[in-house]
């Protein structure tokens, strides 16, 4: 099972789950640093960082001024950023409080990414920080062969990858993401696996697991606009909502009973999207939700604590 095949994991976390393997107590959380981290010296520290130090599958907020990238027209498009072999784009951020042009990303770390010092840069700039061990739990399980198949739909996995991929212009959400149901968390963000003896080098959990009882309600987490409702067709993920925030941020619900809004919708925030089910590969009835940043998988905690 590799990194790229993501939604494979997500049963093998839940079919453990259900098995009666799992059980963890809330998360290791170390509250996101509010304030941007900023030195004195000059263009080395161009570039703002929501914090220098960040964990293992969390996000950082990178920052920069037009006037340090050399944009002095309107129409001017700022160079990409790049981390970790990955580029993502800049968002014009509306009305910053200097009264300049700045524009802004929202960039994850993956939970596999090796602790160290790493660089990230825009156009000429660069900046270094920290990415530091978050500490997620180590899971150990047996599981018979006949367990341990995840099938796929025809097209489900490139609709997966498809909805987390999504990066769209428009910011569609303000302040913290909400949890999307009052069940209790029976699986956390990140957890690694040992199968059978052997660590599964790039595995992890990459969502929150609520055990919900069938039919209970499964809210948005946040504005956005329904950018996947499948139901009945996907054969691991099972009935399916994703949700697109803007500027990259993408929240998906997998497992659900029914499903109550369409593509293309547009939701606030609270508002019902559907129920909790079992559907997909799931031997017991809970919403497995996750939330993707540029394609990487975000611990949704720090999303409930932190405003991005
Ligand atoms: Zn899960």
């Amino acid at each position: 099972m590799s990194y790229k095949s993501l939604p494979a994991t997500f049963a093998a976390l839940l079919l453990a789950q259900c098995l009666g393997l799992v059980h963890l107590g809330s998360d290791n959380i170390c509250p996101v640093q509010a304030a941007f981290a900023a030195d004195s010296a000059g263009d080395a520290n161009a570039i703002r960082l929501s914090t220098t130090r960040i964990k293992q599958g969390e996000v950082f907020q990178l920052a920069v001024d037009a006037d340090a990238l050399g944009l002095t027209n309107d129409s001017d498009v700022p160079p990409p950023v790049e981390f970790l072999g990955q580029s993502y784009k800049l968002f014009v951020v509306p009305d910053h409080a200097s009264g300049k042009k700045v524009f802004q990303a929202l960039i994850g770390v993956p939970v596999v990414e090796k602790a160290g010092a790493r660089t990230v840069t825009v156009g000429s700039l660069s900046r270094q920080l920290s990415v530091i061990p978050a500490g997620y739990p180590v899971q150990r399980l047996t599981l018979p062969p006949s367990k341990n198949n995840f099938n796929m739909a025809f097209g489900e996995e490139e609709a997966m990858n498809k909805a987390k991929g999504t990066v769209s212009e428009e910011r569609l959400w303000q302040g913290n993401f909400s949890h999307p149901s009052k069940a209790r968390q029976s699986s956390g963000f990140g957890i690694r696996r040992i199968v059978n003896g052997k660590l599964l080098d790039d595995y992890f959990h990459s969502g929150l697991d609520y055990a919900g009882f069938t039919g209970s309600p499964i809210t948005a987490c946040a504005p956005g606009k329904v950018i996947l409702a499948k139901t009945g067709v996907f054969k691991l993920h099972g009935n399916t909502v994703a949700i697109d925030h803007g500027q990259g941020v993408v929240s998906i619900y997998i497992h659900m009973q029914k499903i109550e809004v369409k593509l293309g919708d547009r939701v606030s925030q609270g508002q019902k999207i559907g129920t909790i089910g079992q559907t997909g590969r799931a031997n017991g009835p809970h919403l497995h939700f996750s939330i993707y940043c540029n394609k990487t998988a975000c611990n949704p905690n720090q999303w409930y604590k932190a405003a991005f």
